[in-house]
């Protein structure tokens, strides 16, 4: 009854020219396919191109990071009403890499999940835990408090606009994917905590995404299980061919 969503975080990757070209490939690969939502995050400069590129088709453009405040001196950040009105629907939120590199915390992460779906957004908040964490039987905690601490506040209609994406930040661009069991144990964890903070109906419409090395030859065994809603996809989303057959993984 949940829809799936297969999402592709490019990162750091493809110009405007190359956005086109992703496009252009990708776009005739997924023209008859209708049994999951598509979502392409490209980098903020290809933005408007990529909105523009599809166009007429089922897939929607999401940022990778949004701003939580609606203006003012905050060099380098982007709204949420420019995100808009470049034509984006979605932002990810929290990903590993910022909270890794750029010390992201669950308390921006929250701040940011409230003003993108405040604003109109609908947002895909990242969570995941570190090998060491993981290694110290901490996995189930960690990715709790980042769900309690990064979701909090958010009001009964928002929560429909919210995707929580399971990221194990030791499978992202490692090829050491999350077995379907982890990864289905973890989702578990994620809904019965979003029932805990808000209610079962919100957490059994919740859409859990798992993102970590997803590849076309992985994706059908995650997708099985009934936990798993949908995939975020890094490095395969970059090629047309390879985010085309994890599109369409029933086939
Ligand atoms: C990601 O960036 O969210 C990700 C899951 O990357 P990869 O698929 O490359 O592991």
């Amino acid at each position: 009854m949940r829809r799936p969503v297969i999402a592709g975080n490019w990162k750091m990757f493809k110009t405007r020219g190359e956005t086109s070209a992703f496009f252009e490939a990708f776009l005739p690969q997924i023209q008859n396919v209708s049994h999951c939502d598509i979502v392409i995050a490209p980098p903020f400069t290809a933005l408007s191109t990529a909105v523009d590129d599809a166009n007429g088709s089922i897939v929607k453009i999401s940022a990778q990071d949004v701003c939580w405040e609606k203006e003012g001196a905050f060099t380098g950040q982007i709204s949420v009403k420019m995100l808009r009105e470049a034509g984006c629907t979605y932002t990810i939120i929290g990903h590993s890499e910022r909270r890794q590199f750029l010390g992201e915390t669950d308390e921006v992460v929250q701040k940011k999940a409230v003003a993108a779906v405040g604003g109109g957004l609908k947002a895909i908040v990242c969570v995941g835990e570190l090998l060491a964490q993981r290694d110290a039987g901490q996995a189930s905690e960690v990715v709790r408090r980042q769900v309690e601490n990064g979701l909090r506040g958010l009001t009964g209609p928002d929560l429909s606009h919210i995707i929580v994406a399971y990221e194990p930040v030791w499978a992202i661009g490692t090829g050491r994917t999350a077995t379907p069991e982890i990864a289905a144990e973890m989702h578990a964890v994620i809904r019965k905590t979003f029932a805990e903070i808000y209610n079962e109906v919100a957490a059994d419409a919740l859409r859990v995404l798992y993102g970590g090395s997803v590849k076309p030859d992985n994706i059908p065994a995650l997708m099985k299980k009934e936990d798993i809603d949908g995939a975020l996809v890094g490095g395969a989303s970059l090629d047309p061919a390879s985010f085309a057959a994890i599109v369409k993984y029933q086939n």
